[in-house]
């Protein structure tokens, strides 16, 4: 799932490609898909494009003034074209759920003759694999209607976003941190994979009680949650999107590495259950070597 760094690195990548453009068309290829009913996407059409944001994992392209939001979530991806095909979207025949298309502009080193964008319409394809359908778009006239945006929690590299900030969260939480950090009504854009990261890098527990740290670790894990997702972000700038998620697994320090070695220390990276899935850790670098105990694999056994 594509989390803070990823959307950030596509906001960027549609930034460039997208603003001072007009929406010609939207299809729908997946109704399922769309959120909202009002305005509906037509209301799109004719509009340009002025901003691209990122709300938390939420990637919002203002047109002037209608925004275009979604969330790719599990298995949701964008396919940006140069040329989109022009052929009808068949709704449920392929894995595309919306297609918008854009007006050519003026070219300022025009291949084509007419000084148009020599192949035609630019535009993007959101796209999802699988049976588990999550991808969810919205048209709205305010950011604040889609409920997911509405109950975000800070966003870990707001400006205003300091180490009390982090520790005020903290202190009031009884969760697990690992918890804690990928609830998206506590912070915004992180998930199950910077996460582990995080704590991997902040060398704590994923089972630590937030309210436990104390002030050292909360210095580390503020530090580790800055370093780890402006790292990502660096590393993704300026990517296409399709080589974003491989670059995204390619730069894992520990998440989704269960077995090999640790970069740090060259101990074994570890694998346990975690609410709906599993993360992945270092013993001796976040629990003193202390293999942590599968919870489910326990329940399971009583
Ligand atoms: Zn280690």
């Amino acid at each position: 799932m594509p989390e803070l760094p990823e959307v950030e690195a596509l906001v960027g990548f549609l930034r460039e490609r997208l603003i001072g453009r007009a929406v010609d068309r939207v299809d729908i290829g997946a109704i399922s898909v769309l959120k909202t009913y009002d305005p509906p996407p037509t209301a799109l059409n004719g509009l340009t494009v002025t901003a691209v944001e990122r709300h938390g994992k939420f990637l919002d392209v203002d047109v002037d003034g209608v925004h275009l939001i979604f969330h790719l979530a599990r298995a949701g991806w964008l396919r940006w074209y140069d040329a989109a095909p022009t052929a009808i979207l068949k709704p449920g025949k392929s894995p595309i759920a919306l297609r918008v298309r854009f007006t050519p502009v003026l070219d300022a080193d025009p291949a084509g003759a007419d000084g148009l964008d020599p192949d035609g319409e630019p535009g993007f394809d959101l796209t999802e694999a699988g049976t588990k359908k999550s991808l969810a778009v919205y048209v709205v006239r305010s950011p604040a209607d889609v409920p997911g945006i509405a109950r975000l929690g800070p966003d870990p590299l707001a400006a205003g976003f300091d180490q009390a900030a982090l520790a005020a969260i903290l202190a009031d939480s009884r969760q697990q941190v690992k918890g804690l950090l990928r609830d998206q009504s506590v912070l915004a854009g992180v998930g199950n994979a910077y996460s582990d990261d995080v704590l991997h890098a902040a060398k704590l527990s994923p089972f630590a009680i937030a309210a436990k740290l104390d002030d050292e670790q909360v210095t580390r894990l503020y530090t580790a949650l800055r370093d780890v997702l402006t790292g990502a972000i660096q590393a993704a700038a300026g990517k296409p999107a399709k080589e974003l998620k491989d670059a995204k697994r390619a730069g894992m320090r520990v998440h989704g590495r269960t077995g090999q070695p640790c970069p740090v220390c060259g101990d074994v990276v570890r694998e346990v259950s975690f609410a709906d899935s599993s993360l992945q850790y270092c013993a001796t670098c976040q629990t003193g070597g202390k293999v942590l105990a599968d919870r489910r694999m326990s329940r399971l056994l009583k």
